[in-house]
């Protein structure tokens, strides 16, 4: 049999999280590595949202690389098209299109505790790899529910990050179901094109305004030629989100006057009180991610639109049914409905030491030590495992604090000469024990919702209950107290 391509570093996924892991893989002086991709193009979310109206949450000069400043963001809050040029743009300027292989979906990747390597099968071919650096995306893989009679609707049915730009939305009947973050950006963007709109709304989430305004001349000039006036608007947007958290995670009580901002603005666009009432939640503000916009009120309040509060439990011929009774027929079915996060896929394909895969390893719910590895899976290193999610500020900072974790761990390995290092049981335990303490009082599990970043039971195993410069800290360096030294299969601690 021919011998296998082998690498010392193997990275699953080229969105934020495996394109930075590139660029940091070279800064670190490691060239044998290679990113594999299933699409046939980088940007993960920001290639495959391009849903109409699709936009960053989080401001774009904190919603982007560090390494990378942006000077040219056109808006405040930018679009699809302008992040994923930007991750296009980065992986020109940073060498990595050597490293891409495109088509090459990870199918299995097996730990060798022999030959002390990863083993992976990919959908263009077989290699192994030292080090395997999983950045497959917390929301990469869409979930559309289970519904009877789904499968024989005549229409078009599709979910948000999957958008079937060759359907005709223009006077069409369609059914919105899902009221997250991306069904408040797409309401607005196909109201009006729309014959009838149906927003099926089981829960309703709180949106705040959105500050979204261009970024003006004077803007872009000053921060693309005096670089620390770009440094300085980054540090206040993060040092404000900063701020927030104490609000998330210490006392949601400080929460209530956010509510209030949020009720008159939807007093403002909201003028019926029946649909007012429908539109309130009647959970903490925080709970699940708070939505900006300004423009999701207005449209649901536009003639062509109807709000049903009740879950979509069937789908007859074209005719979609609702828990109270309610039919309406309608000629497409988008699912806003969100993503495998428990249950994500790569758990199923990733398989450790001994023979189990890390979906099994979780099955009474996610953990890893320091949201990066995980016990039984050797040189595994998560980009956003377990808890490290953020509720009101930029996943790349979390991503970046991942990657010097990352970096300090290859040399680890290096200064140790050790093959790998397994993280210890005790030590993945006492990080998710004490992170299970602080996350009682957050607002994720005490205020009166259930999200997605709680598992089924109840656990929070998604977001990350401090600052982001308190995850900076803990990832600063490899603690190898927490970890078993690996030299070959056996651990150095039982005497090799
Ligand atoms: C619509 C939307 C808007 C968002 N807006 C914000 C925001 O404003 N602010 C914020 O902080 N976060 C936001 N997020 C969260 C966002 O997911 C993260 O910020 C970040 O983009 C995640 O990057 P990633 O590289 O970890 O994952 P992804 O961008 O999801 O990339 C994962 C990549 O892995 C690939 N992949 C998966 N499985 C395999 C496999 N088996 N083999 C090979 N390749 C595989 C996928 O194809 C994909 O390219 C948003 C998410 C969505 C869906």
């Amino acid at each position: 049999m021919a011998e296998r391509e082998h690498k010392r570093v193997a990275v699953i996924g080229s969105g934020f999280g495996g394109l930075g892991s590139g660029v940091r893989l070279r800064r670190e002086g490691v060239t044998d590595f290679v990113i594999l991709e299933r699409a046939d193009a980088v940007g993960g979310t920001w290639r495959d949202n391009d849903y109409p109206g699709c936009a960053c949450d989080v401001p774009s000069h904190l919603y982007s690389f560090s390494f990378a400043p942006n000077a040219g963001w056109p808006r405040t809050f930018s679009g699809q098209p302008h992040i994923r040029d930007y991750l296009e743009r980065v992986t020109d300027a940073f060498g990595l299109r050597p490293h891409l292989r495109f088509d090459s979906e990870v199918q299995q990747a097996r730990w060798n505790p022999e030959a002390a390597h990863w083993e992976l099968r990919t959908a263009s071919g077989e290699l192994t790899a030292d080090v395997l650096i999983s950045a497959a995306g917390p929301l990469s893989d869409p979930k559309i529910p289970d519904i009877p009679g789904l499968a024989d609707f005549p229409g078009r049915v599709f979910h948000s990050s999957r958008w079937d730009h060759d359907f005709d939305l223009d006077g069409k009947r369609v059914a919105m179901v899902g009221t997250g973050a991306s069904a408040i950006q797409i309401v607005p963007s196909i109201q009006p094109r729309a014959g009838r709109l149906t927003v099926v709304q089981r829960t309703p989430p709180w949106v705040m305004p959105r500050m979204d305004r261009g970024v003006n001349a004077v803007e872009k000039w000053l921060h693309g030629t005096i670089p620390a006036t770009h440094q300085a608007r980054r540090g206040l947007l993060w040092l404000i989100r900063e701020f927030q958290v104490g609000a998330f995670v210490k006392r949601p009580q400080l929460m209530k006057a956010t509510e209030q901002i949020a009720k008159s603005h939807l007093r403002r666009a909201i003028k019926d009180p029946a649909l007012r009432a429908e539109l309130t939640p009647d959970y903490t503000i925080g709970c699940k991610r708070i939505l900006l916009s300004n423009d999701y009120y207005p449209a649901l309040a536009q003639p062509n639109t109807e709000v049903v509060t009740s879950a979509l439990t069937e789908v007859r011929g074209s005719t979609i049914v609702t828990a109270d009774g309610t039919e309406r027929e309608v000629d497409a079915i988008v699912f806003g409905t969100g993503f495998h996060v428990q249950d994500m896929p790569i758990g199923d394909r990733v398989v450790g030491a001994d023979g189990r895969t890390l979906a099994e390893h979780w099955k009474d719910g996610m953990a890893a030590l320091r949201g990066i590895t995980v016990d039984g899976f050797p040189n595994l290193l998560l980009v956003i495992g377990p808890n490290t999610g953020l509720g009101n500020s930029s996943m790349i900072l979390m991503i970046e604090s991942t990657l010097n974790y990352i970096a300090d761990y290859l040399r680890t390995l290096d200064r140790t000469g050790a093959a790998a290092l397994d993280a210890r049981p005790q030590a993945v335990r006492s990080w998710n024990e004490a992170l299970q303490r602080r996350m009682g009082r957050t607002v994720w599990n005490s205020g009166g919702c259930t999200s997605w970043y709680l598992d089924a039971a109840g656990r929070n195993t998604t977001a990350w209950p401090g600052t982001t410069a308190e995850f900076r800290r803990a990832t600063r360096q490899v603690r190898l107290a927490e970890y078993d030294v690996l030299r070959t299969s056996v651990p150095e601690e039982a005497g090799v």
